[in-house]
Order: structure tokens, then sequence, then C-alpha cells
């Protein structure tokens, strides 16, 4: 690591830290807006993040700017830190007792990870979704209405889970059976539900852990659909090991490999970040054009 950044590296290296409750909420205001038009600022800028479990390095070394508006891919083979970094996006990593972050993810330019920042606040506005739908048991209704009730937002309470749903691209399915459970939903309505969740405590950016993986090809085509038409207003990361997926729906591509080092240990590296394109006809690295030709993975 850069060792102008060591004051920076050492300050931001934690082991499951939470901020204190009474401390400000310092993450700026940011409403949710078609920036399209505009040039696109950086959403988040990662500087040389580091990441740990129970000391041994998972992924390392991971310096890039993602970009508001714009849908951006994690790929590389399993075990590359793909899902370790996208959980530092919304400090997940702070539930992983044994897990350590180093180095600055800046979000909106401020240090998410400063020690006045609540780890709750931020994972309003950075929601995530998981590889396989997450619904609570309870219904639809209530599947929505509960971030926003947890935190107190003000409203028409049938107002904000039609809203959230709307943006799920599912309200028109369920509109007349918002009381059923969640679990009669097929399993790709149970993540549109998810996304519609996240969606109802009006977020800024949406992670995207393998959301398709445990899905069938019509219900990836909704979610993919889906995402294209949030990032007029939403900002999207997503882990996915479906090479055609990145290439139908991100901007950028970020291609992360598994560096072998002595006695057998291996560390997860950033190869190569750039548009999808150009990650997908002339990479840079041998390494990416070999894994996105199927070579390896
Ligand atoms: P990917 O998403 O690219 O498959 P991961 O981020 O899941 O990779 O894993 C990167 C490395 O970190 C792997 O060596 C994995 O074993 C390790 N790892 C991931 N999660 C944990 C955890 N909770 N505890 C310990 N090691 C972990």
């Amino acid at each position: 690591m850069d060792k102008t950044r060591s004051d920076a590296a050492s300050t931001n290296t934690r082991r499951g830290v939470s901020a204190s409750p009474g401390l400000p909420r310092a993450l700026p205001k940011v409403e949710a807006r078609d920036r399209s038009a505009v040039a696109k600022a950086a959403i988040f800028k990662l500087r040389d993040v580091n990441v740990s479990y129970g000391g041994v390095t998972a992924v390392e070394d991971v310096t890039f700017d993602l970009l508001e508006n714009e849908i951006t891919a994690f790929i590389g083979p399993s075990g590359c830190g793909k899902s370790t970094l996208i959980r530092c996006l919304n400090r997940m990593n702070d539930l992983i007792p044994s897990a350590g972050v180093a180095g600055q993810v800046l979000y909106h330019d401020q240090d998410l990870y400063a020690a006045n920042i609540d780890p709750v606040q931020v994972r309003k506005r950075i929601g995530m979704v998981f590889q396989k739908p997450n619904p609570f048991p309870k219904s639809i209704y209530e599947n929505i209405a509960f971030g926003p009730r947890v935190l107190g937002m003000k409203g028409d309470m049938d107002e904000i889970v039609e809203k959230a749903l709307r943006k799920g691209a599912l309200w028109e399915e369920v509109k007349d059976r918002l009381k059923s459970n969640a679990f009669g939903m097929s399993g790709g309505q149970q993540q549109r539900l998810c996304i519609a969740r996240t969606m109802a405590v009006e977020p800024d950016v949406i992670l995207m852990d393998e959301p398709c993986s445990a899905l069938d090809p019509i219900s990836t085509g909704a979610i993919e659909e889906l995402m294209l038409e949030l990032k007029r207003n939403y900002s999207i990361v997503i882990v996915t090991h479906n090479m055609q997926q990145a290439a139908r729906v991100s901007d950028r591509t970020a291609f992360f490999n598994v560096d072998k080092l002595e006695e057998g240990k291996r560390v997860g590296k950033l190869v190569e970040f750039a548009p999808t394109e150009k990650i997908f006809t002339k990479p840079d690295d041998i390494r990416t054009e070999e894994y996105v030709t199927g070579k390896f993975g």
C-alpha cells in the first residue's frame, strides 16, 4: 500500500466497528433524480482498499471510481473478492466480526467508515439485494412497509408501498393481493419484491450480489430490464457470474482475479476496470481476455 496513505489507511482499519448512536449522521443529503443529462460524478471512490478476514487478506489494493447513474459489474472467478468488495460499499462487512477494511471508501466524497457515520443510515442510502430472494415471512404489503416504518418515514403508507412496488415493476401483478404472504410469489417476483423493499426506503445506490443466479431466464430478463430502468435515477453495482448479463446491462466492468502467492496463499486483485464494451472486446490485460472468452473461471 502507498505509504503516504498509511495514516488514512490505519485510521480506517476496522474490525466490526460501528458508529456510536449519538453521533451525527454526517452523510450528505442526496435526492434521487434523473441525472442522465449531466456529466456523471463519482458516487464511490475507493482508494487502496484492502479487506481481510481474521488478518488474512481476501482482496487488496482496490482503487477506482464508480460513477452515478451507471451500472457497474464486478466479474471474476470464484473467490476473487467480488462479494467481499461489494459488501464494503454499504458496510455490510461490519456484520462479520473477523472482517477488517483498510484504505478509503468514499461515498459522495464522505468517508463511509468515519467515526461519525451511522452504518444503519449507510445501509438505508446504499441498499442491497442478495443472491437468494429473502422476503420476510409476512404479507407483500408488510414486506415493503417494514423499512419505512422502522425508519419512521413520513407519508401515507399505502402510497409508499404502491410507489415502491411500481419501482420494482411488481405493482400490476400484486395490487389485488397485497395481504397475501410473500412466500406465495414466484422466485422472480420475490426478488423484485426484495428490490422494491430496498427502494421503499429511498436509497441512492442499489448493490446486487448475484441477484439472478437463483432465477429462470424470464425472471432474469425482468430483473435486467428493471435495472436498466432504475439506473436513470439510481446507481447500481452488481456482482455477476453471468458474462452475458454483465455485457447486457453494465456500463463499466471491473474484472478481478485471484493471485496465487507463495505458501499457497491466494488474494483477490483488481485486474482491469473499464467501459464494459472495452472489457469484452479489447481488454488491455490478457487475463481479462482469457476470462471473458471462457478460457478459465
Ligand atoms: P467472490 O465473491 O469473488 O467469490 P468472496 O468475496 O466470497 O469472493 O471471497 C473472497 C475470499 O474471502 C475467499 O478466499 C473467501 O474464502 C474469503 N471469505 C469470504 N467471506 C469470508 C468470511 N465470512 N470469513 C472468512 N473468509 C471469507
